[in-house]
């Protein structure tokens, strides 16, 4: 009996060490590149709300779930109180110095990478910075070499913002510019009109049409209000289910009545599918209009910077100033990270992005909720204190780490794998190859 004994549990002994053996290969095979552990996961696509872990491999999220085992990871980074949101997704920014002489963009446009990562910006949606006639050199310049992933809003005006202006008629082609969207379906997500001072509607009829031909959405920057142009036109008659209002907080169009009640053509534009977004900018955000307006209940459908040299030195600062300015208004940071993800990416047409389901690309934002003192700048220079503020920690795309402010997805140096420095690196002249 004792041999039967030992010979059936060596036999199961070498039977379990062949499934550990198993189980091993099938980890290391199957090891996720990033466990993000204990942090306060907000999604808003797949209502995830609370605390869990979000594994991730080959730049794809591998699951989110409230436990995983950090042993099935190759690096492991501690999340606990911070919150894990999809990449912020920025719908208004200027990224492209044009192709004119100090164009008007040119003195104020960003090169993406400097200034995405920094506030947890994945994806940023430049414009109208650029038009149908100057698109091409956008994408070649900036759109392909960029590593955030650059979408945008062609302008009606076919060069865009530059210093020839965005008044004249004549430069405003539907045709061409949904020619130059369907040609670059890819990264083109709508049109853009704005700054017009022109008398009529031909800026906004142009991208209307324009919007038409090419079933995409506009975005408006209503520019002046110059003769028989109203916002309740606008609004009520001209704007489709989709398009964007931005600059929402701004007081140029009458947004407030003079009695400071949120213009009724806004409500109604809301109730025909109008969207609202912030745009934050040099000039469209004041305390005296969206400290009314929200306490009206009238709250943005996405949140975004207008992102350019003036108006990230002023009052907006960057996407994450935005989005700690709309919790001191009263927005619950669920809504904040809603306006900023998964909204934002059903508003531009790209339902992929903007979400942590499993298989979606891994872009990726931790943040650091601050309690303090804090002042934050309208657009005017008119401060309002507040006692929160969110700062990005950590923000990866396509599992890439690309902003980490405290290094917690890295090793402390003295653990660090170090590459060893053979021979001091040889400056390459030009004209020599590199071997
Ligand atoms: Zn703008």
């Amino acid at each position: 009996m004792r041999t039967i004994h030992a010979r059936f549990f060596s036999r199961t002994i070498v039977a379990l060490g062949l499934l550990a053996a198993l189980a091993t290969a099938q980890q290391a095979d199957g090891a996720w590149d990033l466990l993000i552990k204990g942090g306060h996961v907000i999604d808003a696509r797949n209502r995830i709300d609370r605390i869990a872990d979000v594994a991730i491999k080959d730049g794809k999220i591998a699951g989110v779930a409230d436990d995983l085992p950090a042993a099935q990871a190759k690096r492991v980074v501690n999340a606990q109180g911070l919150y894990v949101t999809p990449g912020i997704i920025d719908i208004h920014a200027h990224v492209y110095a044009g192709t004119g002489l100090r164009a008007y963009t040119g003195d104020l446009s960003v090169y993406p990478d400097g200034f995405t990562y920094r506030s947890g910006v994945t994806t940023v949606v430049d414009a109208g910075s650029a038009g149908w006639r100057n698109f091409a050199d956008f994408r070649q310049r900036v759109i392909d070499r960029a590593h955030t992933r650059v979408l945008a809003f062609v302008n009606i005006v076919a060069d865009g913002m530059s210093p020839r202006g965005e008044n004249d008629p004549g430069d405003m082609q539907p045709q061409e510019a949904a020619r130059v969207a369907k040609e670059n379906a890819d990264v083109v997500i709508g049109f853009k009109t704005a700054h017009y001072a022109g008398p009529g509607w031909h800026s906004i009829d142009n991208a209307v049409e324009a919007g038409r031909l090419a079933n995409l959405p506009v975005m408006v920057d209503f520019g002046y209000l110059v003769g028989e142009r109203t916002l309740k036109e606008l609004l009520e008659t001209k704007l489709r289910a989709g398009d964007i209002y931005t600059h929402c907080y701004s007081p140029f169009r009458t947004e407030l009545l003079p009695d400071g009640t949120v213009n009724p053509a806004m409500r109604n534009g809301r109730n025909r599918g109008v969207l609202f977004d912030v745009g934050h900018g040099g000039g469209s955000f004041f305390w005296n209009v969206a400290v009314p307006a929200t306490k009206q209940g009238f709250w943005p459908d996405t949140i975004s910077t207008d992102l350019h040299v003036g108006s990230m030195n002023g009052g907006m600062k960057d996407l994450a100033n935005v989005m700690s300015k709309l919790m001191v208004l009263g927005m619950p940071l669920k809504d904040v990270i809603a306006a900023t993800t998964w909204r934002s990416a059903q508003v531009i047409g790209h339902p992929a992005l903007g979400h942590l389901s499993e298989g979606a690309t891994a872009d990726l934002a931790v943040f650091r909720l601050e309690k303090g003192n804090f002042g934050f700048l309208d657009a005017a220079g008119a401060r309002m204190d507040g006692s929160v503020r969110l700062r990005a920690e950590l923000t990866l795309q396509a599992g890439e780490v690309r902003w980490d402010l405290n290094g917690i997805a890295t090793d402390d140096w003295t653990q660090f794998k170090y590459v060893p420095r053979v021979e001091p690196k040889k400056p390459v002249l030009p004209g020599q190859s590199s071997r």
